[in-house]
C-alpha cells in the first residue's frame, strides 16, 4: 500500500511535490542494502551529498541507546529502540537509501552544531520524502512494523444517490476515521508533532488500528477507504496546507496581503494546533515550534520575540486562555506556568496549555480606534543559542498606552475556577467588560493596559529598580463585549492615563 500510494502521489498529485534528490541534512543514516548485509551507517554531509530520505518523527529528547558519537553501527543492538530498527527496515524495503532521525542525526552534545541544525529543521522536514509517525503509545519500545488488529467494523460502500445522468454518489460506512484514530492517538498530543506534520510533504502513520498514508491531496488507509472528515486537530498535511505560505499562495496576493495571511496562519497554528499539546521538556515550548516560525519568517520578515512577531506585537499580545463554554474539552484546560523561566509573562510561550487569539475581530478594532492603540517603544530578547526562534533567557518590551484600574467582579460560571470574570468600574462598580486571568489568582483591584480601543492586558507590579522603573508582568486579558454597556466602557477609557511601562 505504501509503495503504491507513494507512486500515485509522485505521479498524479498536483498538490504534492515530486520525488527529487535534495541536499541531505548534515547527518543522515545510510540504511544499507535490503538484504541487511551491511549495517546502517551514519554519514556526514560535506555539503555535496544529494539524495532522498525518510524522516522518523520523534523528539530530540528521546533517549537513544547509542548516541551519535559512537556511530550507529550498533543500530540493531538490543539497546536500540525497536522503532528505530523498524524505520531502518522500512526505508530499505521502500528502496530508499537514507533515514533521518533527530535523536541520532543532530549532535546532541555539541550545542552550537545542535542549534545550527535545529535552525535548518524547516528544510529538513520539507525535503524528506515522507515522515514516519508511529502513533501508538508504546511504539518507541515495541516498534511499528507489526500486525494490526483488524478494524472493528468492516468498511462497506453504500449507494447514496444516482442523478438523471447516471452519476452515483456513495457513502462509506466505516469506523473509526483517520481523524479519530490518529487525532486522538497519544502521540498527536506531543508538541513536536505539530511542525513535523505541517512541514512534511507526506506522513506515513502507523496507528493502533492500521496504516495511513496522508499527503497534501489525500489520505489513504490500508483497508482501501479514504477521505477522513475534518473534525478537530489532526495531523494530515492536507489540513495544514493553509498554514504554509509557500502552499497557500496561489499567486495574486500582494506582499502586504501575504504578510497578513501568514500572520493569520501563524495565530491559527499556535492557538488551534500547537498550544494544547504537551511537551516532555519544558524548555522545548519555543524550540518545538521554531521550524514553523522559520517558515513564517520567510514571508513576515520581522523580529520574533519569544513567540510573538514584532511587526504585529499588539495583536500578538492579545492572546487569552480559553474560557468559552463552546470550547472543546482539550481547549478548556487551565494554563500552568513552569517553575523555571521560559518566556516573558506577555508571551503565550510562558505557559503550558491552550490559548486563543481573536484575530479578525482585533484587527478591525485596531484599525478603528487608533487613538487608544498602544505603541511599542522598544522590544528586546536574549536568546539562549543561535536559533533565532529558539529558547529565550529573557525578553522585555517598553510600551506606551492607556492604563486604568478596574475591580474584579464575579466569575461568569461560579463553579468554574477558570471561567472569565466581570470587571467593574472602581467608583460606581458598574459592569465594565470581561476578563480572563492567565492563572487562577484573583486580585481585587486590577491594572488594565489598553492595547486597542476595546481590549488589553491585565498587569501586576513587578519588582523594579532605578534602571528599570515601572515594570509589570502580565496576568490576564480583558475585552469589551456587546453584553456590556459601551458608554460605560468609553467613559472609563477616557479616565485612563497615558503611561510608559516596561513589561517582562
Ligand atoms: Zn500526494
Amino acid at each position: 500500500m505504501v509503495q503504491d500510494s507513494l507512486l500515485d502521489c509522485f505521479s498524479n498529485h498536483k498538490s504534492c511535490s515530486p520525488l527529487e534528490s535534495t541536499l541531505l541534512p548534515s547527518f543522515a543514516i545510510n540504511v544499507g542494502p535490503l538484504d541487511g548485509s551491511r549495517e546502517p551507517l551514519l554519514v556526514e554531509n560535506d555539503g555535496t551529498l544529494l539524495g532522498s530520505y525518510l524522516l522518523l518523527g520523534w523528539s530530540s529528547n528521546t533517549t537513544v541507546g547509542e548516541k551519535l558519537q559512537r556511530g550507529v553501527e550498533k543500530m540493531f543492538s538490543p539497546r536500540q529502540p525497536q522503532t528505530l530498527k523498524d524505520a531502518v527496515i522500512l526505508t530499505r524495503r521502500l528502496g530508499q537509501q537514507y533515514l533521518w532521525v533527530d535523536a541520532l542525526c543532530i549532535l546532541q552534545d555539541d550545542n552550537e552544531a545542535k542549534q545550527e541544525e535545529i535552525s535548518r529543521m524547516s528544510q529538513i522536514y520539507k525535503n524528506s520524502v515522507f515522515t514516519i509517525q508511529a502513533a501508538s503509545s508504546n511504539a518507541v519500545a515495541q516498534g511499528f512494523l507489526h500486525t494490526r488488529k483488524a478494524p472493528s467494523i468492516p468498511p462497506c460502500k453504500l449507494l447514496f444517490s444516482r442523478d438523471t445522468e447516471g452519476h452515483e454518489t456513495y457513502v462509506y460506512a466505516r469506523l473509526p476515521t483517520y481523524t479519530k484514530v490518529v487525532g486522538d492517538a497519544p502521540t498527536n498530543s506531543r508538541a513536536w508533532i505539530f511542525q513535523e506534520s505541517v512541514l512534511a510533504s507526506r506522513v506515513l502513520v502507523y496507528a493502533s488500528d492500521q496504516v495511513y498514508f496522508a499527503c497534501r491531496q489525500s489520505v489513504k488507509r490500508v483497508d482501501g477507504m479514504w477521505g477522513p472528515s475534518y473534525g478537530g486537530p489532526t495531523i494530515s498535511p492536507r489540513h495544514y496546507r493553509n498554514l504554509r505560505p509557500d502552499l497557500f499562495n496561489q499567486g495574486g496576493l500582494s506582499a502586504s496581503e501575504m504578510r497578513e495571511e501568514t500572520l493569520a496562519a501563524w495565530y491559527t497554528g499556535i492557538s488551534l494546533f500547537y498550544t494544547y499539546r504537551s511537551i516532555t521538556d519544558s524548555r522545548d515550548r519555543l524550540p518545538a515550534v521554531s521550524a514553523f516560525a522559520a517558515e513564517a519568517y520567510m514571508v513576515i520578515g520581522a523580529r520574533y520575540l519569544a513567540g510573538i512577531w514584532e511587526v504585529d506585537m499588539i495583536n500578538g499580545l492579545l492572546w487569552r486562555r480559553h474560557t468559552s463554554p463552546q470550547a472543546k474539552a482539550w481547549q478548556r484546560r487551565p494554563l500552568n506556568k513552569p517553575e523555571a523561566y521560559r518566556a516573558p509573562s506577555w508571551s503565550w510561550a510562558a505557559y503550558d496549555g491552550p490559548i486563543s487569539f481573536s484575530l479578525q475581530w482585533q484587527r478591525a478594532i485596531v484599525k478603528e480606534n487608533s487613538a487608544y492603540n498602544a505603541k511599542i517603544l522598544h522590544a528586546a530578547s536574549t536568546l539562549s543559542g543561535s536559533d533565532m526562534y529558539g529558547e529565550v533567557l529573557d525578553a522585555s518590551i517598553i510600551i506606551k498606552g492607556y492604563l486604568g484600574l478596574a475591580v474584579a467582579g464575579a466569575r461568569d460560571c461560579p463553579n468554574n475556577t477558570y471561567s472569565s470574570i466581570m470587571l467593574k468600574t472602581t467608583d460606581a462598580q458598574q459592569p465594565l467588560c470581561r476578563a480572563t486571568l492567565d492563572i487562577d489568582h484573583q486580585p481585587i483591584m486590577l491594572i488594565c493596559l489598553l492595547l486597542n480601543g476595546r481590549a488589553g492586558i491585565l498587569l501586576k507590579v513587578a519588582p523594579s529598580n532605578e534602571e528599570t522603573p515601572d515594570t509589570y508582568t502580565r496576568i490576564g486579558h480583558f475585552t469589551f463585549v456587546s453584553s456590556f454597556k459601551l458608554d460605560v466602557f468609553e467613559d472609563w477609557r477616557t479616565k485612563c492615563e497615558v503611561r510608559t511601562v516596561r513589561l517582562i
